[in-house]
């Protein structure tokens, strides 16, 4: 039988883009290399303005803007690399999903991916899920869940 790694869960409120961003520089900062992000949205939930927020926290000072075309963008903070991929409408991963799946073995790169149904072949099993829901109660509010197995739960250790 295999055996199911512990999940830790943790999860928040937001109101405005700004503290989505803050939340998700948090664990950028947190970050070490070799962490693997899904961010699970509708369209226009918060996805890249997470990966923003990463990336800053990384130490990138550049514009984050969603790749389309399947083109992913790079990040460069102080010591690692953010890789943002986005396959929003693409039936398959195709070269771009067997470049991601490259990623996962370089120590200095996190990866950030966004509609990765596509390629969740390739995604390592131990990934951490960024869910972004929006809320009823105002046009600004989502909730969200973010799912990090043991392996990276040093990313919530200094979470509130
Ligand atoms: P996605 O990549 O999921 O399609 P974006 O990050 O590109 O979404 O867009 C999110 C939109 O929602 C932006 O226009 C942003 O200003 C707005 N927004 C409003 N409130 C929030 C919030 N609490 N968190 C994130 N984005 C928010
Ligand atoms: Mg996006």
């Amino acid at each position: 039988m295999r055996c199911m790694n512990t999940v830790k869960t943790w999860q928040t409120a937001t109101s405005r883009q700004s503290d989505t961003s803050r939340i998700a520089g948090q664990l950028g900062r947190a970050c070490r290399g070799g962490e693997v992000f899904l961010l699970v949205s509708d369209l226009g939930g918060g996805k890249t303005t997470f990966v923003k927020g990463l990336a800053h926290g990384m130490g990138y000072d550049g514009v984050v803007s969603s790749p389309t075309f399947m083109v992913s963008r790079v990040y460069k903070g102080k010591k690692l690399e953010l890789h943002h991929f986005d396959f929003y409408r693409l039936d398959e991963g195709g070269m771009v999903g067997m470049q991601l799946a490259e990623l996962t073995h370089e120590p200095y790169v996190v990866l950030a991916v966004e509609w990765g149904d596509v390629v969740k072949n390739v995604i390592p099993m131990e990934h951490i899920t960024v869910k972004i829901d929006r809320v009823p109660s105002g046009e600004d509010d989502r909730t969200i869940t973010i799912k990090v197995p043991e392996k990276f739960a040093y990313l919530l250790e200094g979470m509130a």
